[in-house]
């Protein structure tokens, strides 16, 4: 199984991207980012779920969960990172960046 370079797959899937896919809807935008209610479906306030577009980052203030766009789509998919960074390369039609060892 060849590695992927998860870094070349971060710099080329954004967290809009993810959001995108999850048809995200922000309540709030502001210069840091977007607030919408949580994708994981936690009990919070409608504005837990921070998504900070520059950093590729994304926080919820109420179950507390916090990462970066892979883990993100991981998660909500139930998929391992190396599978999720797979998946996400298919669904956004991008060439799958493999480390190669030679
Ligand atoms: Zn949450």
């Amino acid at each position: 199984m060849p590695g992927i370079d998860f870094a070349a797959v971060r710099a080329a899937v954004s967290l809009q991207d993810v959001l995108n896919l999850i048809e995200f809807r922000p309540v709030r935008r502001n210069q840091r980012g977007l607030r919408g209610s949580c994708p994981f479906g936690c009990d919070g306030s409608p504005r837990d779920f921070a998504a900070y577009l520059e950093t590729n980052r994304y926080y919820c203030f109420s179950c507390r969960r916090g990462g970066n766009q892979l883990e993100l789509w991981a998660r909500l998919q139930r998929l391992r990172l190396y599978d999720a960074a797979l998946d996400l390369c298919q669904r956004l039609h991008i060439e799958v960046p493999l480390i190669h060892r030679w």
